[in-house]
């Protein structure tokens, strides 16, 4: 059968492309008609850059790996054909020896949506129809808002991120950066018992966000954070979500010595890393990356409510208007954000 994909080529240089799928009664597949996509920094990035670090667009590849979608064909019993699911779009080999661990984050031959890490690369989810395993698909209450699911995947990424920081209840946290990844950690440790939560970052729009979902009190980057340094630091765990060098050091700054601080912000390499002040303060610096079984944890908590993703929703776009998207996703200070529709 033909889907229309949304396809990146190369920088700036994205299409919509019609493509062949096969559904060939694999029992282990399902066919999926995509309802919505969420757009995020790795779509932007290709769109951007055509590449991601040293993985270069080399052929077409289908962008999106945040995506919900309806049941067309199944041979799960699990499964009822017209029923929406989340789609979970990593996929471990569950051979290697992380897999084996309950690691498969870490899995050495993941193929995850949308990635140019292998060639051919993985095909992400941004097209009107798509083959994927039953495993992937994972149900939740029907009435569920579709412009909530689709934050699944992200959500999960920060759940994973704070579960980094081991039991968080009663604890004072910092977030530096609050776009939409440093929001939805601050609404998963509001929700995982987090006394505290304060954020900072350098645009008054994305602290009234934060605010939104959950922070106690948030400060714009050029405050002062004097007394946040006292006594050695405040802070017993802190998220550093901007991947700015500046924000690294304000976060071993303000996080209290023997106290940790989960790295998941992107950034560019930190040229002068005050290595001093986290050897001192005995500081535990923890990198976060995708997730586990954190995704089944985010598709209950949007399902049943637990949790609201919509303040972070900015725009929607028809998915033939995928380039008009891209720009409006690339543009950080007013939008945080956007969805594709693929079908109502
Ligand atoms: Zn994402
Ligand atoms: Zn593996």
């Amino acid at each position: 059968m033909k889907t229309q994909s949304c396809v990146v080529k190369g920088a700036k240089n994205v299409d919509i492309m019609t493509q062949d799928i096969q559904y060939d009664d694999n029992p282990e597949q399902t066919l999926i008609q995509i309802i919505r996509g969420g757009i995020c920094g790795s779509d932007l990035h290709y769109y951007q850059h055509g590449k991601i670090g040293n993985y270069e667009i080399k052929h077409p590849m289908v962008l999106g790996h945040e995506v919900i979608g309806r049941v067309v064909k199944t041979h799960s019993s699990r499964l009822k054909i017209g029923q929406k699911v989340a789609i979970n779009p990593s996929k471990p080999c569950l051979q290697c020896k992380y897999c084996l661990n309950g690691e498969s984050n870490q899995c050495e031959n993941m193929r995850f949506f949308g990635s140019a890490m292998y060639d051919p690369h993985v095909d992400g989810g941004f097209t009107q129809f798509k083959v994927v395993d039953t495993a992937q698909c994972i149900d939740y209450p029907q009435d569920a808002p579709d412009e909530v699911m689709v934050f699944a995947e992200p959500l999960a990424v920060c759940i994973h991120a704070v579960k980094q920081a081991g039991d968080i209840s009663g604890k004072k946290v910092f977030i530096s950066g609050v776009g939409p990844i440093g929001c939805l950690v601050v609404a998963a440790a509001k929700v995982l018992g987090a006394k505290e939560i304060i954020c900072t970052d350098l645009s008054q729009r994305c602290l009234d966000i934060a605010h939104q979902m959950g922070a106690t009190k948030t400060l714009l980057a050029h405050e002062d954070f004097t007394e946040y340094a006292q006594h050695k630091g405040e802070f017993d765990i802190t998220f550093e979500a901007s991947g700015h060098p500046s924000s690294i050091e304000r976060c071993l700054t303000v996080t209290k010595a023997k106290g940790k601080i989960i790295q998941i912000g992107m950034g560019a390499n930190v040229p002068n890393f005050p290595i001093m002040s986290l050897i001192a303060k005995e500081i535990q610096w923890i990198g976060s990356f995708r997730f586990v079984e954190e995704f089944n944890t985010a598709v209950e908590w949007l399902g049943t409510g637990k949790l609201d993703p919509l303040p972070l929703l900015s725009a929607t776009f028809p998915y033939q208007e995928l380039e008009q998207a891209l720009i409006t996703a690339g543009n950080k200070n007013d939008i945080a954000k956007v969805q594709l529709i693929f079908t109502e």
